[in-house]
């Protein structure tokens, strides 16, 4: 998923801002960025900087000073990785810029009928498509209208955010791919990752599919896209603090994520617990319980079904988010999905979330991500409270997912008490290994085994769903070939 960050305010220094904005961004994966900025002198034209790599010391010494500005990393789908292809993309006449994730499935015809009006495409992508329809559409509509009709044209997945010479404002539009809107004193700001926020505000509005938002220096404005109508905003406020979502010390941040795990593990027990009775009691209500995820989250649900026969006596299905919809014939009116997501944006979840609703079937999601998407759309909602999780290898939010399980499974069988003991024992046994002396160890096995072609991770009962984890992260941190398996197999 690409990295989006903008700025409107009135500092003139908008694409420094951006700039970091997107290296908070960057553990997300790229393969190149852009920034374009609306220069304060003699504002006629969009200026843009791209580069091919990461943004590492880059710097925006450039671009001209200006206080609207915003940025992508892009992560190719159409059109190689090329400096023309990064975004933001421009029309024909450099005064609307416009950053896109996602992909416009009918960009082909767009595209073709667009060269045939005179259009001059420059790169190989399907975003280029939307400067110029745009620019097509402001030749009789102003700004926010053009977008909005350039939007409802495209098919697929996509957020498109949109600056233009003439007004100072963002026109950002979404279905599917997440934008997160931040709320400051004097300036706004839009990303597609809140965690990017942090460090400028805490207040934010995260956008609904089909939802069109102008956000200016001082206000915002919201609209249904389809209806016209506009909308009332209702802020939330994010609970997580700016070092939560910075190194510290660390090195990199798996490593700060996997030591902050007791952390998460204490918090789990001391407040989260307070709402696993009410979700105990649905679960225990419900008539076939399905767990998903997708990746890790997956092993986390698999793990949950030992849980629950071992602890509770208690049956819950598992399938992983991609394969869900090959189930939902099993459905009943009182069957439960709980879906567990860290970022609570995973498609294929998302996509097995709605299709138990189309069936009339209640959702329990289990995220770390506040306002995210799989949050909005569940029935009954638990937040892992495990601070921003930033490493793609996801480590404190398996075990994360792993204590509330467990404490879900105790409750099922009627004894949190004892499930809040059995996590305290699992915490304690973390902050051990954490310690200086077992590292030691852990460290000597595991240049032992790094020169190795091929791991076999095994593990028989509820250590089986932990070797397909293991077998996982080995191979996304080490790129060594690595296969879980079920002892007895
Ligand atoms: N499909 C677009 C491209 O290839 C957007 C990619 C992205 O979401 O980063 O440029």
């Amino acid at each position: 998923m690409c990295g989006i960050f903008g700025y409107i305010g009135s500092k003139n220094n908008a694409p420094e801002i951006v700039l970091e904005g997107l290296k908070r961004l960057e553990y997300r994966g790229y393969d190149s960025w852009g920034i374009a900025v609306l220069p304060k002198l003699n504002p006629t034209e969009i200026r843009i900087k791209k580069r091919v790599g990461k943004i590492g010391n880059a710097n925006v010494d450039n671009l001209p000073h200006g206080s609207v500005s915003f940025g992508h990393t892009r992560w190719a789908t159409h059109g190689g990785v090329t400096k023309t292809n990064a975004h933001p993309h421009i029309d024909c006449t450099k005064k609307i810029a416009v950053i896109h994730n996602g992909i416009i499935e009918n960009y082909q015809p767009i595209k073709h009928d667009l060269i045939s009006k005179g259009h001059v495409f420059v790169s190989d992508t399907d975003s280029e498509v939307v400067p110029h329809l745009i620019e097509e559409y402001m030749k009789k509509l102003p700004l926010a209208e053009a977008v909005r009709k350039a939007f409802v044209k495209l098919e697929g997945l996509n957020a498109i955010i949109v600056q233009n010479v003439q007004e100072r404002k963002f026109v950002a539009v979404k279905t599917g791919s997440p934008l997160v809107v931040g709320f400051g004193k004097e300036e706004n700001f839009i990303a597609s990752d809140a965690s990017s926020l942090i460090p400028h505000t805490k207040r934010v509005y995260f956008l609904e599919d089909g939802e069109m938002i102008e956000v200016h220096q001082n206000r915002t404005v919201l609209t249904d896209i389809h209806s016209k109508k506009t909308k009332k905003i209702k802020t939330q406020n994010l609970k997580w603090k700016a070092e939560d979502a910075q190194k510290g010390n660390y090195p990199h941040f798996m490593i700060k994520e996997i030591n902050e795990q007791p952390k998460c593990l204490r918090n789990i027990s001391q407040n989260t617990i307070s709402h696993i009775p009410k979700l105990a009691k649905i679960i225990k209500k419900s008539f076939g319980t399905y767990m998903v995820g997708c990746g890790t989250a997956s092993y986390a649900a698999l793990a949950g079904t030992y849980l629950f026969s071992r602890i509770a006596k208690f049956h819950v299905n598992f399938a992983p988010g991609s394969e869900f919809e090959y189930l939902v014939d099993f459905l009943k009116p009182k069957s439960l999905v709980v879906a567990f997501s860290q970022s609570g944006e995973t498609i294929d979840i998302i996509e097995s979330v709605s299709e138990a609703k189309k069936k009339g079937v209640k959702t329990l999601a289990v995220v770390n991500t506040l306002g995210s998407t799989l949050y909005r759309m569940a029935d009954y909602k638990l937040l892992l409270g495990a601070g921003p999780e930033k490493c793609v290898l996801s480590t404190k939010t398996f075990t994360a997912k792993l204590a509330v399980l467990l404490l879900l499974a105790y409750c099922v069988k009627g004894n949190l008490a004892e499930g809040q003991k059995a996590l305290e024992l699992g915490t304690v046994a973390i902050e051990n290994i954490l310690k200086k002396e077992s590292l030691s160890k852990i460290k000597k096995v595991a240049s032992k085994i790094s020169a190795s072609q091929h791991m076999f991770v095994i593990g028989r009962g509820q250590s089986y769903p932990i070797a397909l984890e293991a077998a996982l992260k080995i191979k996304e941190s080490s790129y060594i070939h690595a296969e879980g398996l079920a002892g007895g197999e």
